[in-house]
């Protein structure tokens, strides 16, 4: 069998001529591509803002930044994510602490947020802000964890890096019903993608506003932004310490043609996670429940066997499949370990780590591959 890699971006001749027909136009970057794509992803979401910059990451340093995250705050994430979830608020000097979670499914544990919440209270340790982290596509239980926090006025920011597509309750992952804002990653692996790019999305119009003047050097031109009235056509104002996080129209373009195609991509990837659920429910492994509203970025499984998933993630990897492991937890990265965190101090994340492996999972995957995939798990687990 050929190498299955874990995660294939899917291009097709539209993609190709949408990002040739914006190198032919007059703005390549910052020009009205760039706002189509935003309209578009708004509207795909339900949400009233939506704001390109060049990445995830770059999302979230934007809207703690804009939220006015600083040195004085604290802000809790989940340590079964990718680093960029904690690290965006360390950009800032912010304290970060985590919520372990449920091995079920890598969601944040709502009873241990729960319980975290009152502690911190009683130690004036509440945090100014919680990302909230749909692994894997599902959504975690926002409408519980809106009622927890909203006690404490703490903002709710949504890294929905793997759940563009998908839903929750009903509705589009990004609608920021329950969230101060939500951002997307559009990396190769992700459910669509501009090559690299992210998305900030919500209702709030002065936190969008700020996110847009964030992610440009925190400079402005528009009249009605302005702090002091404009003496002459060329006058901008930078206003506060922003960075340069833009995307350009070239990737835009590729993104507002990839959208056309996200609810085939988000379809087939439902109808792969199922089929990996039926393949492999017989075997010794814990699957994650099935669920018609994830957008399925990923297709983790835990082997019950602690001490045999080396063995068998390097039996995968050497039958040409590629898996992966989401993710080492962020509190014992050697970062994280000089800052204060140890290993034991999220004992169910680590268990999780201790058994996850993703297998491949992306729109292309053949039902042939699948099997293969299924059999040789088959063989190695009986
Ligand atoms: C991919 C990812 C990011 C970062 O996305 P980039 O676009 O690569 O910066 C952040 N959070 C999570 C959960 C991710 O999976």
């Amino acid at each position: 069998m050929e190498y299955i890699p874990y995660s294939q971006q899917d291009i097709n001749e539209d993609d190709i001529q949408a990002v040739i027909s914006v190198l032919r136009q007059d703005f390549i970057t910052q020009g009205p591509t760039i706002s189509a794509f935003e309209e578009a992803i708004a509207s795909y979401c339900g949400a009233k803002h939506a704001v390109a910059v060049s990445s995830c990451t770059a999302a979230l340093h934007c809207v703690c930044a804009a939220l006015g995250v600083s040195s004085e705050d604290i802000i809790w994430t989940s340590p079964i994510s990718f680093v960029a979830s904690a690290n965006c608020a360390r950009y800032l000097g912010a304290t970060v602490n985590f919520v372990d979670i449920n091995p079920q499914n890598g969601l944040i544990d709502i009873d241990a947020l729960g319980k975290k919440l009152q502690e911190a209270e009683k130690t004036s340790k509440l945090p100014k802000l919680l990302i909230i982290v749909h692994y894997a596509g599902h959504a975690c239980d926002m409408k519980h964890i809106h009622s927890l926090v909203e006690p404490y006025n703490i903002l709710i920011v949504e890294d929905a890096a793997h759940a563009l597509g998908g839903q929750y309750s009903g509705d589009f992952i990004g609608c920021c019903r329950y969230s101060d804002a939500a951002v997307f990653s559009f990396h190769p692996v992700k459910s669509l993608t501009t090559g690299e790019g992210g998305m900030v999305v919500s209702n709030n119009a002065e936190l969008a506003s700020k996110v847009a003047m964030f992610r440009s050097h925190g400079i402005t031109r528009g009249p009605s932004l302005l702090q002091s009235e404009s003496p002459a056509p060329w006058y901008y104002e930078m206003q506060l310490l922003g960075y340069h996080y833009r995307m350009t129209d070239i990737q835009a373009a590729l993104g507002i043609s990839q959208l056309k195609r996200l609810d085939t991509f988000i379809s087939k990837r439902k109808e792969h996670a199922k089929r990996y659920h039926k393949l492999l429910s017989e075997l010794p492994l814990i699957l994650f429940p099935q669920n018609e509203e994830s957008a399925w970025h990923l297709y983790p499984i835990q082997i019950e066997e602690v001490r045999r998933k080396q063995h068998i993630f390097e039996q995968l990897r050497a039958a040409n499949i590629g898996v992966n492991v989401h993710y080492i937890p962020i509190h014992i990265q050697p970062y994280y370990r000089t800052i204060g965190f140890s290993h034991g101090d999220f004992p169910q994340a680590e268990l999780f780590y201790n058994r996850v492996i993703s297998l491949p999972l992306f729109p292309g995957l053949r039902e042939e591959q699948q099997d293969y995939i299924a059999n040789t798990l088959r063989a190695l687990l009986t």
